[in-house]
């Protein structure tokens, strides 16, 4: 109890709550970025200010996140469009876009009559003749997901929506409208490819050669095997607490560390019947520290750590406050996390001193954070996903960095998911059912999958 309020002391002299004007601004200038992680920076602020905003029942607030949630999400290729849906409900689409576009300096003038495929080469074909200046081809090189973009600004529009163009070698090519006047064509792969093109007469004509010599795909086209998935993953799940540190107590005194070790138990058997590799840290009631946790991950090599925690709020706002969040390690700015931090630190605080914990926050790396950020994500959609098949009002608490030293030293990506508040009436009564674990425990297991088919 001591160690808690200690820590909850030093969390709060550091804690200062950013205002939604100002986060909302931090989190256009990190839309901005160039870089992913900072891209992941706004889709969390988003994310973050649509939380609040529903809690304060602030329209305003909550166009401007769900609009910021949907441009980040965009860019980061996450799937955002039940938030693209909500946000046309609120405020539709007004025709008036189209007056807007007439008002911009240049005109697309020109318009994409079709598309098609002519001897292994793309043809598009404009309506009239493109010229010299409405044409921009650059590339560019994903260091994150290792890929290499081909990409083809034309100064035209297409009437039809984006397309994704399929050649059996090459694993990306898209056509969409950009913006009003640019129809971008983007070209992927993680292998370098030859592009060559020219222009006749009405047409852009490009060529794509994909190395031969790559170990990928020298089988027809209609015998591409679907992508596939990796088995050899090896995973460690964690349930937090245990022995001595029961965790959190909740709604008629249930315990978090008997929750979490349930539903851990139940992860493991869902990925074990999925063909994964899986270590627990603990598959009783015992206590371990939270160091030798991810000491244990480590020295398992393991692909991933995830974390099983649930979560508590005083008696005052116990029947308000519920849902699922998942947390990846990053040195934290927001409050809420710092306050989630404290309370799931607080077992053994006394192992390394708070100083020495913030240093090495700072020396996190990049790659890991955003590899641990897309888990976060997986996660916490697969488990919404699996969980609102069957029960209502399942709450999106969202996805958030905080200072979460039992994820410290994980050399894999890490994260740590509060399956619940266990303080809520509701929640707390799931929480405890067979059936929520093992809808929770599938939608947790969809995630990993899916984390690992994108990644
Ligand atoms: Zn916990």
């Amino acid at each position: 109890m001591f160690r808690l309020f200690v820590t909850l002391l030093v969390f709060t002299l550091s804690l200062h709550a950013i205002g939604d004007k100002e986060l909302l601004s931090r989190a256009h200038s990190f839309l901005k970025s160039k870089s992913k992680t900072n891209q992941f920076r706004a889709y969390n602020d988003y994310k973050n200010l649509y939380l609040r905003a529903l809690m304060s029942e602030d329209k305003t607030l909550r166009v401007s996140s769900l609009k910021g949630i949907v441009r980040s999400g965009v860019k980061l290729h996450i799937d955002v469009t039940q938030y693209s849906t909500e946000l046309n409900k609120i405020e539709p689409t007004p025709p008036k876009i189209v007056k807007k576009s007439k008002n911009l300096k240049i005109k697309s003038t020109h318009k994409l009559k079709s598309v098609r495929w002519n001897d292994g080469k793309l043809v598009l074909l404009f309506d009239k003749k493109l010229r010299n200046n409405q044409l921009n081809y650059f590339t560019s090189y994903d260091k994150n997901t290792k890929k290499n973009k081909y990409i083809f600004d034309i100064h035209a529009s297409m009437l039809t929506r984006s397309q994704n163009l399929r050649k059996d070698d090459v694993e990306r090519i898209k056509l969409a409208q950009f913006n009003p006047n640019t129809l971008r064509l983007v070209i992927q792969d993680s292998a370098k490819l030859k592009i060559s093109f020219k222009k006749d007469n009405l047409s852009l004509i490009v060529k794509i050669t994909a190395p031969k010599s790559s170990l990928k795909r020298s089988v027809a086209p209609e015998n591409i095997p679907p992508q596939r998935l990796d088995r050899n993953k090896v995973i460690v799940i964690d349930a937090g607490h245990g022995g001595k540190d029961p965790g959190a107590v909740g709604y008629k005194k249930y315990r978090e560390k008997v929750i979490v070790l349930s539903i851990a138990q139940r992860l493991k058997k869902v990925l074990v019947a999925r063909g994964f590799k899986v270590f627990m840290t603990r598959d009783s009631d015992k206590f371990i520290k939270l160091s030798n946790r991810t000491k244990f991950a480590n020295r398992k090599n393991a692909d991933l750590f995830i974390s099983i925690h649930a979560n508590a709020v005083g008696k005052k706002i116990a029947k308000q406050v519920h849902g699922i969040e998942c947390f990846f390690l990053a040195k934290s700015r927001s409050a809420r996390a710092k306050i989630v931090a404290a309370k799931e630190n607080s077992s053994d605080l006394s192992e390394m001193d708070i100083y020495g914990k913030q240093s090495f926050l700072n020396t996190l790396n990049s790659h890991n954070i955003v590899a641990s950020n897309k888990l976060a994500i997986d996660l916490q959609r697969g488990a919404l996903a699996s969980l609102c098949k069957t029960y209502s009002k399942v709450k999106d608490a969202g996805v958030r960095e905080g200072p979460f030293w039992v994820l410290v030293g994980a050399q894999m990506p890490a994260v740590l998911v509060e399956v619940g508040f266990i303080t809520h009436p509701r929640e707390a009564t799931r929480l405890v059912s067979l059936k929520y674990q093992n809808k929770m425990a599938q939608g947790l297991a969809n995630g990993v999958e899916r984390y690992f088919l994108n990644n």
